[in-house]
């Protein structure tokens, strides 16, 4: 059910243990987005399970600002869920991700809601420099794309993130898409529509950490690749088939020297590597269709994305909550 009266504009904060940079954060959010849509706003913001004080400070500011929602989940689900529940409890005309760090630069927003009055559906901050991000994080980010972009139909495009503006339209094609995996930037790029781009500089986190290291990042390309394309799926048959050739081939060549030249008993070398080459292939092989078939076992379980333990300054008669209920049945 749509609301009687969406606000122009929602935006969608993720919070997870964010306590440090809150305060700083809504000090700068704040002021744009009343500018840009004169108090026809809202803040959604999400916090993911945090175990600091950042629900409580979220909470007081709810209190002194109608304006600003929360919905608590129930534990940590991660960034990609979060922002799931974001988007389905957001009602406002266009919708806008930001992170909670100051990253993403709020004043940026005036650019995006601008290219979207001039027609945009969805309008992407490009990060123009990224001096802020680790060299290791920036090169395997770039290596990321780039296979990416190679096996899968959908093109990502390079060095944007989850801060975009997105109208309504394509919003509600976002939470039409019943996956359990949400690899958010990919789904962002999946549903298309008329698409522009605005460049900003990423700063450095104003404070706390980063929660995306070394293992939740690789795991985070994993599910991106598996999520997007069954290239590495497919790949195999081939593999397999020129690998076939080339034994046949070789098979041939054994035989007639045999035939030639009589039996020659050694080759234990070539016969070894033969051998344990064929076998790790296999062994990669098994082990990515398991990586597959791990998320078909988690697409079937049919679980909610998330849990929301409760939420503070939604209207139950309309928006969000309706949605929630309808899409993941949880009346
Ligand atoms: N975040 C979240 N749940 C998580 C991890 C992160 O909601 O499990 C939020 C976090 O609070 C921040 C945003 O996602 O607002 C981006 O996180 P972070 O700055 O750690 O990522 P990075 O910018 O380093 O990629
Ligand atoms: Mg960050």
């Amino acid at each position: 059910m749509t609301p009687v009266n969406p606000p122009l504009l929602s935006v969608i904060v993720c919070v997870y243990n964010e306590a440090l940079v809150l305060q700083q954060f809504f000090a700068r959010l704040l002021p744009v987005v009343e500018a840009v849509a004169q108090g026809d706003y809202e803040l959604v913001c999400v916090d993911d399970g945090s175990t600091d004080d950042s629900l409580s400070i979220l909470m007081q500011m709810a209190e002194a600002n109608p304006r600003l929602r929360v919905v608590e989940l129930s534990r940590n689900f991660g960034k990609e869920a979060a922002l799931t529940a974001g988007i389905e409890y957001a009602t406002g005309q266009a919708v806008i991700p930001i992170d909670a760090d100051l990253q993403d630069p709020p004043e940026l927003i005036h650019a995006l809601v601008a290219q979207w009055q001039k027609g945009a559906d969805v309008v992407l901050a490009r990060r123009s420099n990224r001096d802020s991000d680790s060299l290791l994080k920036r090169q395997s980010s770039q290596w990321f794309y780039r296979l990416y972009n190679k096996l899968s139909n959908t093109h990502l495009p390079d060095n944007v993130g989850d801060f975009r503006l997105m109208d309504r339209m394509v919003v509600d094609a976002v939470r039409a898409l019943p996956e359990r995996q949400r690899f958010m930037k990919g789904i962002f790029a999946w549903v298309g529509f008329k698409t522009v781009t605005v460049d900003y500089t990423r700063a450095p986190r104003v404070g706390g950490k980063t929660k995306f290291t070394g293992w939740r990042l690789w795991n985070f390309a994993l599910e991106g690749i598996t999520s997007f394309t069954t290239v590495p799926l497919r790949v195999w048959t081939y593999i397999g088939l020129i690998g076939a050739g080339l034994s046949a081939a070789y098979a041939c060549f054994i035989i007639l020297r045999t035939l030639i030249s009589g039996v020659d008993v050694p080759g234990y070398a070539s016969l070894l590597v033969a051998v344990l080459f064929m076998g790790s292939m296999q062994l990669v092989s098994v082990g990515l269709i398991g990586e597959y078939i791990g998320r078909l076992y988690v697409e079937a379980k049919q679980r909610p994305i998330f849990i929301v333990r409760r939420t503070v300054g939604f209207d139950p008669a309309v928006g969000g909550s309706d949605a929630h209920e309808a899409r993941h049945g949880a009346a």
